[in-house]
């Protein structure tokens, strides 16, 4: 089809060269040039509809154009795996791992994708939920998932597991205090979405994105670029055979957790933490919280839960996070871009900070889930004061 288009094509640039002797044959052969046109136009709407899907598939620009991953913590020959489930976690790992003072820094990289699935096996409601097959995808998945995060000083496949360790505490407490709130598939979707959250994440923030009008921001029309792109690229991955870990299970269920899934990733933009503590502080109080209120809430939390974290465990992550900040003011001073907050090396006081991040985003967050669960308010927010006093008490 695409030959017969070219053919038609050239013999329209010849004929408009051709000399006008034989005004007859050209007028002819031009008309001839109109039918075979539409011909062909005809035959392409007739095209069967496996045909017009291939078209569809293409990928948009954006996504064509992503780096590769650039850290590789499956080990070669991880496929041919598939199908066996990593051995269960030690006891003193599957003990630690429930523990809100588990130092996760200690773990080799390679070692964290066996331990982050352990860690969700360890809720009863995974293999309720999930039938065999699905398990043995997931752990492929989980594995690819681990390879496509990038070596970043703080959004690495680290910070992933860190997030699913403490989504997987709180959606414990939860079931603790509100049995039955969440369903299987519910639990299910906090935790691989926890895992999944920051897939791809390229070390630099949405404004950063959008001011440098990368493909990405203009692909999400500057809305939660990031946060569309780990979902997006989550559930991509789903699409390859031996990850689909969905695919077994009901067509219902697959859209209900792709939805889910979406919904949550969706909601770690930091943008949406303020109005939506608003409605959810309002909901605790009517003791009236829905389970997506009671997910979006453990994955914000989680998401930003090391000041929560004893001082030992949460001072290597300021150190990340402060790289990369920083390596994204350098970016923006060598563009001649404004220097985002907390950004400018020169500028920046890393401890005042910590003071501001806790007060104004960590704070209001667990203070208001500290309402909804007990367990936040009587293990975790008296490290984030004590954590608070400390940066206090440093900053100048
Ligand atoms: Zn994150």
């Amino acid at each position: 089809m695409e030959a017969l288009t070219k053919a038609v094509a050239d013999l329209e640039t010849s004929l408009a060269k051709a000399p006008n002797q034989d005004q007859a044959v050209k007028k002819h052969l031009q008309s001839a040039v109109v039918a075979m046109r539409t011909a062909i136009e005809a035959h392409r709407d007739s095209a069967p509809a496996s045909d017009k899907l291939a078209r569809l598939n293409e990928l948009p620009e954006a996504l064509l154009s992503c780096k590769p991953p650039s850290v590789a913590t499956a080990p070669p020959g991880t496929s041919e795996a598939a199908g066996r489930l990593p051995s269960a976690l030690s006891p003193a790992l599957a003990e630690g791992v429930k523990s809100w003072t588990f130092d996760l820094h200690k773990i080799p990289l390679a070692e964290l994708p066996a331990l982050c699935f352990g860690a969700m096996m360890q809720h009863p409601e995974m293999a309720k939920f999930l039938p065999p097959l699905s398990l043995s995808k997931l752990w492929t998945y989980v594995q690819v998932v681990a390879s496509r995060y990038r070596d970043n000083p703080f959004h690495s496949f680290r910070h992933a597991v860190d997030v699913t360790l403490a989504a997987s505490c709180m959606v414990r407490w939860t079931q603790e205090a509100y049995p039955g709130l969440l369903n299987d598939l519910q639990v299910c979707a906090v935790l691989i979405g926890a895992m999944v959250h920051d897939t791809d994440h390229p070390g630099v923030m949405n404004n950063f994105l959008i001011a440098t009008k990368h493909p990405l921001a203009v692909l999400y029309n500057h809305r939660s670029v990031l946060e569309n792109h780990h979902i997006a690229t989550a559930m991509a991955l789903t699409l390859r055979p031996e990850l689909d870990w969905l695919g077994p299970l009901s067509a219902a269920d697959q859209a209900e957790m792709r939805a889910a899934m979406i919904e949550l990733v969706l909601a770690t933009d930091v943008a949406t933490h303020i109005p939506f503590m608003k409605s959810f502080a309002a909901d605790v109080a009517a003791k009236q919280v829905s389970a997506t209120q009671a997910m979006h809430a453990i994955l914000k939390a989680s998401d930003i839960s090391n000041p929560s974290r004893p001082l030992a465990v949460y001072e290597p992550w300021i150190d990340g996070v402060v790289k990369e900040f920083f390596a994204q003011g350098d970016a923006e001073r060598e563009l001649g871009l404004p220097i985002s907050m907390n950004c400018d090396r020169k500028t920046v006081d890393v401890n005042k900070c910590q003071v501001g991040f806790i007060t104004f985003l960590v704070a209001p967050i667990y203070k208001g889930l500290a309402a909804f669960l007990p367990a936040v308010e009587r293990e975790l927010l008296p490290v984030l004061e004590k954590n608070l006093a400390h940066f206090k008490a440093v900053s100048s």
